[in-house]
């Protein structure tokens, strides 16, 4: 009979910033149905709060390498709904995400392709509703099919109930509580009024070079083609996680948000800072988004290194592991970096990724 699970000890963690993490006790789960019929996996494994739930590793630092028990999902069956005029495509939160993406897109869906060539897990996804060239997850997504760990039931969370924002969700609000089990995006079956959807700076050129190159107007891109562009562009700025030559998290901090008039009163005094209006979410005090990136690359970060943590050349937002740095040594550059940036431009620079350090 299947049980759905698998039960390792002393287990390597893989993650992207390849750097030493072990588990003492890892659960492997293959059939979601069937491993949650089991009380030990409930109770003992997904009712403990100690327990880390790891997919792909590509947002997690472990700066402490030992971590007591790890739940990894591996059930990544996917599907759709046919609709009209749309899709409800659904996956199983093992699949890969750029799996899922690149398969959307091999249909000819419109919805995915500018999350092309993010790492990681489908399961993944919601709990920083990720965003790339314009485009967050939740522009897309339905619902998210949780195991609650504290309740212990299943339920199905529709996207009002997610409170996403800007790299959140309720399930980072909550980071013990909600085991994401599987999700449901709705896609168009033709392309939206604005296609292709280039407003975001370096796509507009990139796209042109390649309808050029295919010889095909810009609306005639399919969401591939996107993709393909999409992961072009990607590639000259971040490193290539598939390859093992260098680890990284991608971007290490996000882009603070600060009040308006916090942002005017640096531009003024550093008039090249990007600065972006965005859309409310507190009610009371009007925010912009601000270039962590930016404040990193002029504080003159860029390209440093020590004990093989350093700075990517290509892009001062992201650390990357040149090889064999240790967690720490990645977390004392991180640490470095923030206080740096708060000491020229009074901003708290906040990391993306889990750091898991005691
Ligand atoms: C080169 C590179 C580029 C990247 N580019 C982007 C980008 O453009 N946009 C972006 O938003 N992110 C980006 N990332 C970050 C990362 O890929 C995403 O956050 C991704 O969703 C993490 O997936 P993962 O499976 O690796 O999660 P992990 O790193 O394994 O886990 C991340 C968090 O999710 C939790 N988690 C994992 N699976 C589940 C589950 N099934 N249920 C509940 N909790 C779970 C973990 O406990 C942890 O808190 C990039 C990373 C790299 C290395």
């Amino acid at each position: 009979m299947q049980i759905g699970f698998e039960i390792e000890r002393d287990e390597a963690i893989a993650n992207t910033m390849r750097v030493p993490a072990f588990a003492g006790r890892y659960l492997r789960i293959c059939d979601a149905h069937a491993a949650l019929e089991h009380e030990k996996v409930r109770t003992d494994w997904l009712a403990d709060p100690k327990t880390l739930i790891v997919g792909g590793g590509s947002n997690i630092l472990f700066v402490r390498p030992q971590v007591e028990k790890v739940v990894h999902l591996a059930a990544a069956t996917f599907g759709y709904v046919d609709e009209p005029h749309t899709v409800l495509a659904w996956a199983e939160g093992g699949l890969g995400f750029d799996d899922w993406v690149r398969w959307t897109t091999t249909q000819g869906w419109y919805g995915l392709e500018r999350l092309a060539e993010i790492p990681g897990t489908v399961g993944a996804a919601p709990i920083q509703n990720v965003g790339a060239y314009g485009m967050q997850l939740s522009d897309v997504l339905i619902s998210v099919d949780v195991w609650d760990r504290v309740q212990q039931c299943r339920s199905v969370l529709p996207a009002a109930a997610c409170d996403f924002g800007y790299r959140y969700s309720c399930f980072k609000a909550e980071p013990h509580r909600w085991f994401i089990l599987r999700v449901t995006v709705r896609l168009r079956k033709t392309a939206p009024p604005d296609w292709p959807p280039l407003n975001y700076p370096g796509l507009a050129q990139a796209a042109d070079s390649f309808a050029h190159e295919a010889n095909r107007a810009l609306p005639l891109l399919t969401p591939c083609d996107l993709a393909q562009i999409i992961t072009r562009v990607r590639r000259q700025k971040l490193p290539d996680w598939r390859e093992l030559r260098l680890g990284s998290l991608g971007s290490f901090f996000q882009n603070p948000v600060v009040s308006n008039s916090f942002a005017a009163a640096l531009k003024q005094r550093w008039p090249d800072l990007p600065v972006y209006p965005q859309a409310a979410q507190n009610a009371f005090v009007a925010e912009s988004k601000l270039s962590a990136g930016w404040l990193i690359e002029q504080a003159g970060w860029r390209g440093f290194s020590h004990n093989n943590a350093g700075i990517y050349a290509q892009h001062a937002l992201v650390l990357v592991n040149l090889g064999g740095a240790l967690g720490s040594d990645l977390w004392d550059l991180a640490q470095r970096i923030q206080a740096d940036v708060f000491e020229r431009y009074g901003v708290q620079l906040v990391p993306e990724p889990l750091i898991i350090d005691n």
